[in-house]
């Protein structure tokens, strides 16, 4: 019996993870199956038993679960407890740990794939969600010049400024404090592109040979990625790299080997 792994969201239906698990394990010859769960809101820790008592090795967890994940966990690991938010979950004796790849992910696309490195670097997060939260230790861990948060609901940056503020320089602001201000590097983590909006950056943030990076991946180019073009800016991405790489991260958790991501990167674009 291959071992058994799984998705658990709600919705689930549109979720990568399985081809992309699928491709991981065809690539490096390990016996896993992995598939999607599809929890009912209200029943995540339920369904997470459930899953455990049929076998399962381990999870991963999207909307609307990566902060129970958090809280069912019985070990977490330092980025997962910065982030108050879980998205890999491993079964190990009687307990579960909780991890979180999603920085790691983003970090791992930004310096190596894109070969952008972060140190000494002005970056603005745009966002203070869940997906947010997640990056901004390992981003202060790349040692960027500072770490700019802005949110349309600001009282949440300036929780994350509290929070983080020992890791590094990291300073929170509202949009209007934005203008006349430039960036090397500009992440979309807000979900406004879900809904075909952007978030209200002013012109003029780019600063020149910067990169604009949208954590939404598969539509093209996201509105986001196409008012930076608009400024001019070259170097663009959306969030498919990340996605695959958070999911290498997980994948060498549970099984201790590193699948090569590049030709998982490019298929997920050219089926795009
Ligand atoms: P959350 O719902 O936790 O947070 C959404 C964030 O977007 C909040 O900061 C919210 O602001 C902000 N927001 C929503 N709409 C707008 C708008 N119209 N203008 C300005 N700000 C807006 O979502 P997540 O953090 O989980 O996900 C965010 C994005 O990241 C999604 O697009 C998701 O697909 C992507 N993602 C990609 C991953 C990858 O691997 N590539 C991994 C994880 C997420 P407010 O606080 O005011 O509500």
């Amino acid at each position: 019996m291959p071992d058994h792994y799984a998705v658990i969201g709600n919705p689930v239906a549109q979720s990568k993870s399985p081809l992309i698990h699928a491709e991981f394990s065809r690539q490096t010859g390990q016996d896993i199956c992995y598939d999607a769960i599809l929890a009912p809101v209200d029943e995540f820790a339920q369904a997470v038993t459930d899953f455990w008592k049929q076998g399962g090795r381990g999870l991963n967890v999207t909307v609307p679960f990566k902060l129970e994940a958090f809280r069912i966990s019985s070990r977490v690991s330092e980025r997962a407890g910065a982030a108050q938010a879980v998205n890999t979950l491993v079964l190990e004796g009687d307990g579960i740990f909780g991890d979180n790849t999603d920085g790691a992910g983003l970090v791992r696309d930004i310096a190596a794939n894109l070969q952008f490195p972060l140190a000494g670097k002005r970056v603005l997060l745009i966002g203070a969600g869940g997906a947010a939260r997640g990056v901004i230790m390992p981003l202060l861990e790349q040692e960027p010049r500072i770490l700019v948060i802005v949110n349309r609901t600001p009282q949440k940056a300036y929780d994350l400024q509290r929070r983080f503020s020992s890791s590094g320089k990291v300073l929170a602001v509202n949009y209007h404090d934005l203008y006349g201000e430039h960036f090397d590097l500009v992440i979309n983590a807000t979900s406004a592109s879900l809904h075909g909006e952007l978030p209200p950056v002013p012109a003029g943030i780019f600063a020149s040979q910067s990169l604009a990076y949208d954590m939404m991946y598969g539509k093209g180019h996201t509105p986001f990625l196409q008012f930076a073009e608009l400024q001019g800016v070259k170097n663009l991405a959306d969030g498919t790299g990340m996605l695959v790489e958070q999911a290498a991260e997980s994948f060498f958790l549970w099984r201790g080997i590193r699948p090569r991501t590049g030709p998982v990167i490019e298929m997920l674009r050219s089926r795009a």
